[in-house]
């Protein structure tokens, strides 16, 4: 079984399309998204359609649950606040009632894998990016491999037998996933933060054992000026063009 794992898209419809047509040649299997299906960008309803027709898993985000009202906006920065408040006066019912069926974890007993959107302990809102928070991530976990979202930073981590490995996850980087518990994290689609603006998204091979990470150029511009069409701060779009 191939499963392409996308995560982070928040309404960036370019980035999603694009990601889109290189994983068709791919031919994944399955395709699961850990969440934040909107949030930041100009094309929330776009990219909820195109996820739900396209994803066997999807998982909810804190963006996603600001949009809808089940958490508060209050640990949002400014700006994802305001593009929340945005999105929630565009959203339509058909991309309400589809995120509101969701949730922000998921056990996938078949493919031996459990999906969080941000972390097991917190699958709402915490970040795993340091070693400590990977090794609790790996520890809380009873699946050989788990998959997070959130940081939109790609990376990997392997603990075995007490020893944890992990490293940013540029493109190109390929895993054995045999070496020990695994924790992954695809990157964002959307809005990536490791300094490169490509869309971000992984591609397992659970027969093979292996997963790789990808990245895709797309029409940056576009979205951008979709940004200041509708509205939204500037900084939002000013980021993507560095990937930060
Ligand atoms: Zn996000």
């Amino acid at each position: 079984m191939r499963v392409a794992v996308i995560s982070d898209i928040h309404g960036n419809l370019h980035a999603l399309e694009a990601s889109i047509a290189v994983l068709e040649d791919e031919q994944p299997d399955a395709i699961w998204c850990l969440g934040d299906l909107v949030g930041y960008g100009p094309r929330p309803n776009e990219c909820c359609a195109r996820v739900a027709a396209l994803a066997d898993v999807c998982l909810i985000g804190n963006h996603d649950l600001g949009v809808l009202e089940q958490i508060s906006l209050e640990e949002f920065s400014h700006e994802a606040a305001e593009s929340a408040h945005w999105t929630r006066e565009v959203l339509e019912d058909s991309a309400r009632s589809y995120m509101s069926g969701l949730t922000p974890g998921a056990e996938i007993p078949e493919a031996s894998a459990e999906l969080y959107h941000a972390s097991p302990r917190d699958p709402v809102w915490e970040y795993v990016l340091d070693a400590g928070s990977m090794r609790a991530a790996l520890e809380d976990t009873v699946q050989p491999l788990i998959l997070v979202g959130h940081s939109h930073v790609p990376l990997w981590a392997i603990l075995h037998e007490g020893q944890l490995q992990a490293a940013h996850a540029p493109e190109g980087t390929e895993l054995k996933l045999s070496e020990g518990r695994v924790l992954i994290n695809p990157g964002s689609i959307g809005q990536p933060r490791d300094g490169d603006p490509r869309a971000a998204f992984a591609v397992l091979d659970l027969a093979g054992q292996h997963a790789s990470f990808h990245r895709v150029e797309y029409d940056i511009e576009r979205t951008q000026e979709e940004i200041r069409e509708v509205g939204l701060p500037e900084p939002l779009a000013e980021r993507l063009a560095h990937g930060v």
